[in-house]
């Protein structure tokens, strides 16, 4: 049978019997469980119901209530992110008020098969990974730097998938986790966006970084063939991979090899909550900069709740293809400068200037001009050198002109020196907070799956969970103010 639809008012009026009502043996509201009652009575997850209507046959009993298994999903997140599916199913059983605020009665749960058939209905798709099992062996790992993101990748791979990028940003792709995306846009970010969480919709800044997930010790795979017992040791056989989408990465901040993914965060942020928008998960061996112009496309696509003018990024991302990518988006682009050399160049438009490594113009008697004004409208910006110099004869001294379309690196259109940059590059920091957290504090690594799909289904859980905390923390005191008169005998 297809699930039937539940109103999101009767998963309340359910909450309300229960914990006004069924003070029995062992259902108990304790006041630390009154944040996650409320985020949960906050969060219409009905829609979820009809999203999936159709993965559903007309035969057979009844399903289990979608809404109410994802609800316990993310209880299971926001109260023990460490505990397997599994171990969940018995903690329902030992806390009936964990059952209850899922939407379930405690003497009838739902068991481990029934989360993970669940879960297969959110993800189209027939693989639970996006390569196959089958592979080949890869290649030895790059080594990395103290300090340094993943192995640095060649510009020209970044130029190469740039261009390939923006030849074919117009057909979307669809991706196995786009029901995801679409449910978590929808029904979670939205209402995010109605409370004020993201900031000014018709000019929202974004910052994009990415962070290592371990997801295990070393990558596991097995041979497919007996070449090793005939004594071959190197072969090219296909090996069968356990994990197919992750492979072995650098990890700066651990300095260490791991394996799993490189997790691309774009986030909302001005939001002070540090909201994530769009997760994307990558293998671990992925530079930044190639993760972002396969992250920011998609985003771009897929995003609607508002405009998105400001992409803010470290300088890891600092290529030139990777400005004119987010420019050819709509988005200008605020990262921070990687200067690999200190070399002035010879200026395009005037031959007798040199621009210093940073993007300052020196006179031919070898001075810094100063600036002297930005044209936002022409974006254009005009330097001067004094009189004093002697390089110009003019009675005002030598200017000169900086035009962004010149080079969109050195010469951003918001100055680099500027106030507004200051400000605007300022909040880059909060894709670092909101990916801390998403590690940290839900210990989005203690996932112990082996498939891509689950580790969406844990992103996504983690990323909702996130949208409620700021959702109940925005409203708090008029939550708290309710709390005598929706649970009279909280203990
Ligand atoms: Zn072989
Ligand atoms: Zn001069």
């Amino acid at each position: 049978m297809k699930p039937s639809f539940i109103p999101h008012s009767d998963y309340q009026a359910f909450i309300l019997h229960h914990l006004r009502t069924s003070y029995g043996p062992g259902v108990i509201l304790i006041n630390k469980d009154w944040p996650l009652a409320v985020k949960l009575w906050m969060a219409d997850l009905s829609a979820i119901t009809t999203l999936l209507r159709d993965e559903y046959s007309d035969q057979g009993p009844e399903p289990r209530d979608p809404a109410s298994l994802f609800r316990s999903y993310l209880i299971l997140l926001m109260s023990n992110p460490t505990m397997g599916v599994t171990e969940w199913v018995n903690e329902l059983k030992r806390t009936p008020i964990y059952a209850i605020l899922s939407g379930f009665s405690p003497d009838d749960l739902p068991g481990v098969g029934t989360f993970y058939d669940f879960f297969g209905r959110l993800w189209p798709a027939v693989d639970k990974n996006l390569r196959p099992i089958l592979q080949r062996k890869r290649k030895g790992r790059k080594k990395g730097k103290k300090g340094e993101k993943a192995p640095t990748t060649t510009p020209g791979r970044v130029e190469r998938l740039v261009k390939w990028m923006m030849r074919h940003a117009d057909n979307q792709t669809a991706l196995p986790a786009d029901r995801l995306f679409h449910f978590f846009q929808s029904q979670i970010v939205a209402v995010s966006a109605q409370f004020g969480l993201l900031g000014d919709l018709s000019a929202i800044s974004a910052a994009g970084d990415g962070t290592p997930v371990v997801t295990s010790a070393y990558p596991r795979s097995k041979p497919t063939c007996d070449c090793r017992a005939r004594g071959i040791a190197d072969c090219n056989h296909h090996r069968l991979y356990s994990q197919p989408d992750c492979s072995s990465g650098w990890d700066s901040a651990r300095e260490r090899y791991f394996n799993g993914y490189h997790l691309y965060m774009i986030s909302a942020a001005d939001s002070k909550h540090d909201l994530p928008l769009y997760p994307r998960l990558h293998p671990a061996s992925r530079h930044d900069a190639v993760s972002l112009v396969m992250s920011t496309v998609e985003f771009k696509q897929r995003f609607t709740l508002g405009a998105v003018d400001k992409m803010l990024l470290d300088a890891a991302h600092d290529a030139e293809s990777i400005y004119l990518l987010l420019e050819h988006q709509g988005m200008e682009p605020f990262i921070d400068l990687n200067v690999r050399s200190k070399k002035n160049i010879t200026s395009t438009t005037a031959s007798d200037i040199q621009i210093s490594p940073t993007g300052i113009p020196i006179c031919p008697n070898g001075n810094p001009m100063k600036p002297n004004g930005t044209d936002y409208k022409l974006h254009r910006r005009k330097w001067r050198c004094t009189p004093a110099c002697g390089c110009s004869t003019a009675k005002y001294g030598r200017t000169f002109y900086t035009k962004t379309k010149d080079d969109p690196r050195l010469f951003t259109k918001t100055p680099r020196d500027s106030e507004k940059w200051k400000l605007t590059y300022k909040r880059r920091s909060s894709i670092e907070r909101s990916n801390k957290r998403e590690k940290i504090d839900y210990k989005l690594e203690s996932g112990r799956h082996r498939s891509t799909m689950m580790w969406y289904m844990r992103m996504y859980g983690i990323m909702i969970g996130q949208h409620l905390d700021a959702w109940y923390a925005s409203q708090k005191d008029a939550w708290d103010m309710l709390k005598s008169h929706i649970c009279p005998a909280i203990a």
